[in-house]
């Protein structure tokens, strides 16, 4: 069924528009394909579509919707391999890395397949005699979903699945530099039978442009964004002058705590995945590895050699662990954030520095890393791992604090206090404990502070696209 896709996909129809861009990829700069750049006109059209779509969607009942999902999700695990191979060439990843993506983008779409059979209402006992109060879950109306680059197919159907299920319709707004991502899903959409006008995949290559325009159109009633913090805060303040329901997936700067009594072997296993996944690309990457004194030393020698086992080169090539950074502004940021640790102090103990000329970065580990170095604040996005020493839990839990991103921690303690301690103190939305990877369908996925507004995955998934009604009756 799979074939690549280079047109925006608007009100059931591929559109070829008049403008296109490139999308590139990450290892060598090839040229992949020329996609549609979705000028303001079209954006207006796929609004319009999602708004004509809304009332057949929403009234089509539940289990009805969950079934195109389920279709969509099958359609994705039978193309699997196909799907990996775009993911790698427009985003670089290792070609594993990109399997799983697809397997964990097509969860979401059976999740919510589910809970589209389960969008239960209530009933509440009433004060009176006769009265009846009944509240029901009503989807929001026609979405714009925007999301990055760092996971193309994932990103999208944690909010599409869910969106579907409620009876919203969607506008997809992909990163610019990974569009073929979402014109796949458009893809499984259509051949599911999904409705026209329900799913619309609008690429371009001006996110700022293009983005502005959907969060601004009138006929939207909800934005749901993942990316960084700082255009998140752009996103919420667009939405405002409508009142626009907004959920944000923001940046994170994940504290990697491993105390003295923990396992150290699984500890390495779980801070290969937890900082190496998509060379360090994701939101819930460890940024700060913060290791309790009595175990610095091993817990750094072990994983010095886990890291010298990795493979960095081009995605698809058998054994490589580490593709390329997406971009040269991701290798210039990343040699950025080594040059000022080891200028404020920080010491180069495996690897070298990056020149910030290639994007395929080398993993580079630094110790004495400290809160006057920039990586401390900002995500380093790049198999950097950079680890400051503490004295002792207390010290490590206010360490792991010292942040305004609030996404996932992680931390390693065989002590069931210790544990049950850190999971109350550290202020973030996840937490794994003895776990490297904590994203699952199934629970509830978001941050707090500065890392976002709303959850995604879980039963609480469909929160983010209903709003409740009440209605108080005498039958
Ligand atoms: P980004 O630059 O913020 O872009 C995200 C999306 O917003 C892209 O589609 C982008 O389009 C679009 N956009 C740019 N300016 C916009 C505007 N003014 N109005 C509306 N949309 C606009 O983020 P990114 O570099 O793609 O992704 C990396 C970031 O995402 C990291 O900070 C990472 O932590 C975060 N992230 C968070 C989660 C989570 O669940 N919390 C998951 C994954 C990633 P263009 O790309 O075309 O500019």
């Amino acid at each position: 069924m799979f074939e690549l896709r280079r047109d925006a996909y608007v009100n059931g129809r591929w559109e070829a528009g008049t403008k296109r861009f490139a999308v590139r990829d990450p290892y060598d700069g090839a040229p992949v394909a020329e996609v549609t750049d979705a000028d303001d006109a079209m954006i207006d059209a796929a609004v319009a579509a999602a708004v004509e779509a809304f009332p057949a969607w929403r009234a089509k009942p539940g289990p009805a919707r969950g079934r195109l999902l389920r279709a969509m999700a099958a359609a994705m695990e039978a193309d699997a391999a196909r799907l990996a191979e775009l993911c790698v060439r427009e985003n670089g990843k290792a070609m594993a890395q990109a399997a799983a993506e697809v397997t964990y983008a097509a969860s979401f779409l059976v999740w919510f397949a589910g809970e589209a059979e389960r969008m239960y209402g209530e009933i509440v006992p009433a004060s009176q005699v006769g009265q009846r109060i009944e509240v029901t879950r009503e989807p929001v109306g026609p979405c714009a979903l925007i999301t990055p680059w760092n996971f193309p197919y994932a990103m999208l159907t944690r909010k599409l699945g869910a969106a579907l299920a409620a009876g919203c319709t969607v506008v997809c707004k992909p990163a610019e530099q990974t569009p073929l991502g979402a014109l796949a899903i458009a893809q499984l959409a259509e051949a599911a039978g999904v409705p026209e006008g329900v799913v619309n995949v609008v690429p371009a290559a001006d996110g700022a442009r293009a983005g502005g325009r959907l969060v601004a159109a009138p006929g939207i009633r909800k934005v749901s964004f993942t990316g960084s913090t700082e255009v998140g805060k752009l996103v919420a303040a667009a939405a405002v002058p409508d009142l626009k329901r907004v959920s944000l997936e923001l940046g994170g700067n994940a504290p990697f705590v491993v105390l003295a009594d923990a396992d150290l072997e699984a500890a390495v296993a779980g801070a290969m995945i937890a900082k190496f996944r998509n060379a360090g690309q994701s939101c819930v990457a460890a940024n700060r590895f913060i290791v309790e004194a009595p175990v610095a030393e091993a817990f750094t020698g072990k994983l010095i050699e886990a890291t010298a086992r990795l493979r960095v080169g081009r995605g698809s090539d058998a054994g490589v662990d580490l593709g390329p950074l997406v971009d040269d502004a991701s290798a210039r940021k990343v040699a950025r954030l080594v040059a000022d640790a080891v200028s404020r102090g920080a010491l180069v103990v495996y690897g070298e520095p990056p020149d910030g000329a290639s994007r395929l970065v080398k993993p580079v580990v630094l110790a004495g890393i400290t809160p006057a170095m920039a990586m401390w604040r900002e995500e380093i996005f790049g198999p950097v791992v950079g680890i400051r020493v503490a004295a002792d839990e207390a010290d490590a839990l206010a360490q792991a604090n010292d942040t305004d991103a609030g996404l996932v921690a992680y931390v390693y303690t065989r002590d069931g206090a210790r544990q049950a301690r850190a999971a109350a103190a550290i202020e973030s939305g996840m937490i794994g404990i003895n776990e490297g990877l904590v994203s699952t369908a199934q629970a509830p996925f978001g941050g707090i502070k500065q890392s976002g507004i709303g959850r995604e995955g879980s039963r609480h998934g469909l929160d983010d696209y209903t709003s409740l009604k009440y209605v108080m009756r005498r039958p």
